[in-house]
């Protein structure tokens, strides 16, 4: 059977590699832990979780649950181990991280055709079929190496991102939409503050609980801005920053109250296609999260927002996907290279084994000369896909699953029961996916 590299043994390298070595590759797995730390990974097993150890909902009416769903129909090993090391922690999906890698590496070492190799990979080779899922602390060397294959001028960092909002959450008897000195279209929604309610969301931000930052995320942080820092300079600072209100003006309102400037204003950016998700600009934040849940109700319209992501600030190294890739995650240059896991632009642990499991169903077809398999943005794992191979992004940002990026119903009527909706979306993803199952059985 033929070789093939898979690059990484994090969450996604895993689950294409056990994926692989199932259909009877030869696979070379290279992981550089333990010979070389990435500064967050703490052990030298595969498959480790970072951070929290929840894995967001079970519930396939929550698009994160459904995400788990669609991958387990197509086969993943890692979501079974998952459910096999879960903790209790109502409808959401919470593991013991520590059985659950040594299920994961015994799974691992059960597959003899599995060669595990324990260095650093830092040159793509074009010639031999390779799924690179080095993550969002891919070492160095490597990024030097994509940044030079790719013609990457800048390779893609990000310290800080904004908390993003369901459009459908925001009071628009509050909000409005605007473009500055309403030059071209009014793309924003705007949320005005008067100055009462500046100073009490002054006051709450510069008092606001931090998430801790470790140390080797401490360079990062210097180099950016969180609103909070800024709020910390000055009380004016944000009124001249990213909540200047100058040149915003609500056209319900009539002409007289032009002349009555806004204190200050937060803006809204579109950030999917359909526009039902919308990022607040200039608001890239590292408060925890139930203080930016705070943050946003003291923000008129925002009260009840519901967030679809929150701001985070570490470091991470995402490729320029939607130049990069195609809708298989093989890379447009070279069709023995994939890309998968967080490393593509897609952000979390359930996102990033997904998109593993999906390139390795991919190279496996490629390797045997049958089409490759495309999602649709009907299901969750094709919308995420999607989202980050769309050519047309402004600015590429990460994403993670969620029904904003998934296609509405097709229907006259809009239904607004969102348990409805959501029931209908999934049944209409399990329906995709087992479609998708057949062309891959035949
Ligand atoms: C600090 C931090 C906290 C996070 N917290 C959360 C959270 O709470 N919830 C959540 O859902 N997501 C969180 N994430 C995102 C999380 O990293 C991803 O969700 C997930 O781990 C990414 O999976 P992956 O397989 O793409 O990368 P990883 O799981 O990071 O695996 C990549 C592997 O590649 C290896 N590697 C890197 N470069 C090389 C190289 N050149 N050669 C060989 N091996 C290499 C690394 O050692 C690593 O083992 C966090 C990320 C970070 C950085």
């Amino acid at each position: 059977m033929e070789k093939v590299i898979v690059v990484g043994s994090g969450l996604a390298g895993s689950e294409a590699a056990i994926y692989l070595a199932n259909k009877g590759y030869e696979v070379d797995l290279i992981e550089m832990r333990p010979k070389y730390q990435t500064g967050a990974h703490k052990t030298s097993y595969p498959a480790e979780l970072v951070c929290s150890n929840s894995l967001g909902s079970s519930d396939i009416l929550q698009a994160s649950g459904m995400l788990k769903k669609e991958a387990m129909m197509l086969g993943s090993f890692l979501f079974f181990a998952a459910y096999n090391n879960s903790v209790p922690s109502g409808n959401s999906l919470s593991i013991d991280r520590n059985t659950f890698c040594v299920e994961v590496d015994n799974k691992i070492k059960s597959l003899k055709n599995i060669n595990a190799v324990n260095d650093k990979y830092d040159k793509i080779n074009p010639d031999i079929p390779t799924i690179i899922a080095t993550g969002p602390l891919t070492d160095r060397n490597l990024c030097e190496d994509i940044k030079i294959k790719f013609n990457e001028e800048e390779f893609h960092f990000y310290d800080a991102i904004a908390p993003i909002v369901e459009k459908d959450s925001i009071d628009f008897s509050k909000a409005f939409y605007a473009s500055r000195w309403d030059k071209g279209s009014a793309d924003y929604i705007n949320c005005p503050m008067n100055k009462e309610e500046y100073e009490k969301f002054y006051d709450f931000l510069i008092n606001a609980q931090c998430a801790p930052l470790k140390e080797f995320e401490a360079s990062y942080f210097e180099g950016c801005m969180p609103v909070e820092v800024m709020a910390k300079r000055g009380v004016d600072t944000l009124r001249f920053g990213p909540m200047k209100p100058v040149g915003l003006f609500d056209k319900r309102f009539p002409t007289e109250f032009k002349k009555n400037q806004f204190y200050a204003v937060v803006q809204l950016r579109q950030d999917d296609k359909i526009a039902s998700l919308y990022n607040l600009v200039g608001f890239q934040t590292n408060l925890k999260w139930g203080e930016q849940k705070k943050m946003l109700s003291l923000i008129p319209g925002l009260e009840n927002a519901q967030i679809t992501r929150y701001g985070v600030m570490h470091a991470n190294t995402f490729i320029n996907s939607p130049k990069i890739l195609n809708k298989h995650l093989q890379t447009k240059k070279y069709e023995n290279i994939f890309f998968a896991g967080q490393l593509t632009g897609v952000e979390g642990y359930c996102e990033s084994i997904s998109t593993g499991l999906f390139a390795a169903i991919n190279m496996d077809r490629f390797l045997k000369n049958k089409p490759l398999i495309e999602l649709n943005s009907k299901t969750v794992l094709g919308a995420l896909i999607d989202y980050i191979t769309y050519e047309h992004h402004k600015k590429f940002q990460p994403v993670n699953a969620s029904w904003g990026i998934v296609d509405e119903i097709e229907t006259d009527k809009k239904i607004k029961d969102k348990k409805l909706k959501n029931e209908m979306r999934s049944k209409r993803a399990i329906e995709c996916i087992e479609k998708v199952l057949n062309i891959i059985n035949e």
